[in-house]
């Protein structure tokens, strides 16, 4: 559609011209789509910082719920992954401590 100030070719959804910043009239705008930043970030998030991701994840999830289910899945795929993620950290520093506490038993009883 076209600005009725200005004239200038504009988006059809738009509620004020980009050019001259008038009102365009409409009143039916397209409702955006509702985003859910906790869930995003708590998916994205669960690669790097699989507890905070764990975490915002969750929230993220409750979250979903007042934004009729927007970033429902996506906090979920979070949870599960921080989860899985955070599961093999904890194998991994118990591996590791077992590690080291072999080698230092090792040296203890060769004294
Ligand atoms: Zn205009």
């Amino acid at each position: 559609m076209y600005c009725n100030n200005c004239g200038t070719e504009i988006d059809d959804n738009a509620v004020v011209c980009p050019n001259c910043g008038v009102a365009t009239g409409k009143t039916t705008v397209a409702e955006p789509k509702k985003k859910n930043g906790l869930a995003i970030a708590g998916f994205v998030l669960a690669f790097f910082v699989p507890i905070v991701g764990l975490i915002l994840s969750i929230i993220g999830k409750k979250k979903s719920a007042e934004l009729d289910g927007a970033g429902a899945k996506l906090a979920t795929a979070g949870i599960v992954i921080s989860a899985i993620e955070v599961a093999l950290s904890v194998v991994y520093i118990i591996l590791i401590i077992a590690f080291w506490g072999a080698i230092l038993a090792m040296f203890a009883g060769g004294n």
